[in-house]
């Protein structure tokens, strides 16, 4: 039998009243309020996933970082926010140490997650889980730049750079990690003299994502940039025309394998230090680092994932192949970042 609109309208009626009778039971639906600052489409069938498997609903709030960050602060203890996802190591360790965060004991976080990929554990757990990195690497046009003036951060500044630079702006999380990083390699006065010569060297004012940076190596705006490594792979897997001219053209290079190693990030999460859904909130920190959500980093989203063991089916992520990664604690980049700022503003790094 096929009703017509007005016939549905009495059952929907009646189904309406006895949902809202149905109050108290309605509210033990499971809910998770995710703030996240992670911004990749492929992420969306990750929070799918979970509440399939769950039951447990998503309640999402996107916003940068710093965005995130703000938010909590300001809400204070009526933060509905459960989980945190952020995408820069300084800001975790930011957030744990302005008590944004509460300590979670996860026997299955503990044993799949390196404990150099987590925040400090304070006796009741740690404060953070990172579950994917990411390389800070340089491309290059290959018709018009040898690999050896790129393969070091430091040769940014070189005088053979000049006019060839593009990054994205230099307060960015992920510039502000880096160069927090190099501030620990080379000390303040280097690290100086360092920024102000990758200022000297640009070939136009810092803009746009990383993305914009690969392209303008294509198109001969700059000769030289930095990006993060999941741009760059997105891009060598992409099957669009315009992003195959542009793959042909750049070379990629992870720098500094003769020394300290290339600087990598951690995306990660934890658990909101007033969460009122604090189970839901772990269990959707232990599915992150399950074997399913640990693919989706890698393939969908094509960052190395934080579980090792993980098997890597990304042509992309198998094409960059392996390599030397630095070490420099994630207390100390995040220590670091005032103090970066400072120079930046000093040399003029917008
Ligand atoms: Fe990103």
């Amino acid at each position: 039998m096929t009703r017509s609109p007005r016939n549905l309208a009495a059952p929907i009626a009646a189904l309406a009243l006895a949902l809202s009778v149905a109050g108290p039971a309605a509210a033990q639906e499971k809910v998770l309020n995710l703030y996240s600052a992670r911004h990749y489409q492929t992420d969306e069938a990750l929070y799918q996933n979970f509440t399939k498997a769950t039951g447990i609903r998503i309640n999402r709030v996107d916003a940068d970082d710093a965005g995130v960050l703000a938010r909590l602060k300001s809400e204070g203890a009526a933060s509905p926010a459960d989980v945190i996802l952020l995408v820069d190591a300084a800001r975790l360790w930011r957030a744990e140490v302005d008590g944004l965060f509460q300590p979670v004991r996860s026997r299955i976080l503990e044993e799949r997650i390196p404990a150099q990929l987590r925040g400090k554990d304070s006796g009741q757990g740690s404060a953070w889980f990172g579950f994917s990195t990411r390389a800070r690497m340089i491309v290059y046009d290959k018709a018009r730049v040898p690999k050896t003036d790129v393969d070091q951060y430091e040769k940014l500044a070189a005088p053979v750079n000049k006019g060839r630079v593009c990054t994205r702006s230099g307060s960015h999380p992920y510039n502000l990690s880096l160069f927090g990083a190099m501030l620990e390699h080379l000390g303040p006065e280097k690290t100086e003299t360092w920024l102000k010569g990758v200022v000297d060297n640009m070939a136009r004012a810092p803009k746009g994502g990383d993305t914009d940076q690969i392209k303008a190596v294509a198109s001969g705006e700059c000769a030289v940039a930095v990006t993060n490594s999941y741009y760059l792979a997105r891009m060598m897997r992409s099957q669009a025309p315009a992003d195959r001219e542009v793959v042909e053209k750049i070379g990629a290079v992870f720098p500094n394998q003769a020394d300290h190693g290339t600087h990598v990030n951690v995306a990660g999460g934890a658990v909101a230090r007033h969460a009122r859904n604090r189970d839901a909130a772990v269990q959707f920190l232990e599915y992150l680092s399950s074997t399913e959500a640990q693919g989706y980093f890698a393939d969908g989203n094509n960052e190395w994932p934080a579980v090792i063991g993980t098997q890597l089916v990304n042509p992309a992520l198998k094409a960059l192949g392996s390599f030397k990664t630095e070490t420099v604690p994630i207390s100390v980049i995040g220590m670091n970042q005032v103090k970066v700022q400072q120079i930046l503003d000093r040399v003029g790094y917008k």
